[in-house]
């Protein structure tokens, strides 16, 4: 006997706690850009598990990869080496140009090992007095959910009787060079930010934000770790976000995409000698850095740069947020977004962007509403030009309609 989708979403809300409020719909199949539900209605996949599926739904040479590498040796501990680690070392040097790296699973934890690392790097080498190490974030931030990083949130929802937290942290205004620099003491690490923020609904910072804030870390010796586990790995048209900017972080944290959506693998990618100051016994994972993890994330990078993906980004993000801005529509006040990474942001009088995620669920799109107002719109990167129109009729019936 199949269950119906009410019984699955009611089973999951008697036993499972109730940390998310899912869209009513329950999937059970998944190809490169298309969805199936359980009664077998096709949909187009607009969130990629917040960029985490990059690559497109169960890519067949990542799937071949994980299998082959599942049946040979998935496990082993950092206590012993094994055969993927170092490769997948290569690749993320050749790729990313970094020259140190630590691989963790979730983002968050990649997260809280560039804070870790951040400040010992600030007591060993900047000269820091103990204790004292400050790290600058930015309002609005989205950086994961542990203790140590809702800490410095600033949404009051992912802090709010969660405390006490760890002190260290300071919160400036994104895009506000001045509060930036105004911020700054001879104790600060570290400036930590996402290029684009995602969570807060898509916001790019203004022109030469980051340049400035590269040449303030540089003049005082403060290492700039910017969040790329959202923007990296293709999503805005570029391998990282910061290409966009011409800056080069020296710490660049990436996740989610890293391992096409199969599996958890993050990494801190370094460029400076910040990941130098960790000794044996002061940070690990069981599971960072297992061959299982190794292996898929070395052909879901394989895969982004030998199918054009990233390029395809860039092209199909520009003809997707073109064809949004020639909608009419009452309800929409502005489109904006880099690459697949995009933002339909509503006029609050036109009703909640819930109501809108809903109604374009029906017609067979499947986006995610943020900040009460704002539509995401980030699809796989394999995105065809007909899918961009399939899906820009759909939008236009939608939006100009009203949910
Ligand atoms: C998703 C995300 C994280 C956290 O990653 P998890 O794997 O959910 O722990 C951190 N930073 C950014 C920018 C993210 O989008």
């Amino acid at each position: 006997m199949s269950r119906l989708p009410e019984d699955y979403i009611a089973a999951e809300h008697r036993l499972g706690a109730h940390n998310y409020k899912p869209l009513d719909v329950v999937l059970t199949k998944g190809e490169g850009v298309w969805l199936w539900d359980v009664e077998g209605r096709r949909y187009l996949d607009c969130l990629s598990a917040y960029s985490a599926v990059n690559q497109g739904h169960c890519h067949p040479r990542i799937r071949d990869a994980m299998i082959e590498q599942a049946g040979k040796l998935t496990l082993t501990s950092r206590a012993f080496h094994n055969d993927q680690l170092a490769l997948l070392y290569e690749d993320l040097s050749a790729l990313t140009g970094a020259h140190k790296i630590l691989p963790m699973n979730s983002g968050a934890e990649a997260v809280e090992t560039a804070v870790k690392a951040v400040r010992k790097w600030g007591y060993e080498v900047k000269g820091v007095p103990a204790g004292k190490a400050e790290i600058i974030v930015c309002a609005n931030n989205f950086h994961g959910r542990t203790l140590g990083i809702v800490g410095f949130s600033t949404d009051p929802t992912a802090r709010a009787g969660f405390g006490p937290f760890a002190p260290g942290f300071k919160v400036v205004p994104f895009g506000d060079y001045a509060a930036l620099e105004a911020a700054v003491t001879d104790n600060t690490v570290a400036f930590l930010a996402e290029p684009i923020q995602g969570e807060a609904g898509i916001l790019i910072p203004p022109k030469g934000y980051f340049r400035k804030a590269r040449e303030l870390c540089t003049a005082r010796n403060i290492t700039m770790i910017l969040d790329e586990i959202q923007t990296g790995l293709g999503r805005t048209g570029r391998l990282l976000a910061e290409e966009h900017e011409g800056v080069e972080a020296d710490v660049t944290l990436v996740g989610k995409a890293l391992s096409g959506g199969f599996y958890p693998v993050s990494a801190v990618l370094s460029n400076s000698e910040v990941l130098g100051v960790l000794k044996p016994g002061e940070h690990g994972s069981t599971f960072g850095g297992n061959p299982l993890a190794c292996a898929v994330a070395r052909m879901a990078l394989k895969v982004l740069v030998d199918e054009g993906m990233i390029e395809n980004a860039e092209t199909k993000g520009a003809y997707f947020r073109e064809g949004l801005g020639e909608i009419r529509s009452n309800a929409v006040r502005e489109v904006r977004g880099r690459g697949l990474m995009i933002a339909v942001e509503l006029h609050p009088e036109a009703g909640g962007a819930r109501a809108y995620c809903e109604a374009l669920r029906d017609e067979g799109i499947l986006a995610k509403d943020t900040h009460d107002h704002t539509i995401r719109i980030a699809p796989p990167l394999v995105l065809t030009r007909d899918d961009v129109d399939w899906a820009l009729e759909r939008f236009d019936k939608v939006l100009t309609r009203g949910a």
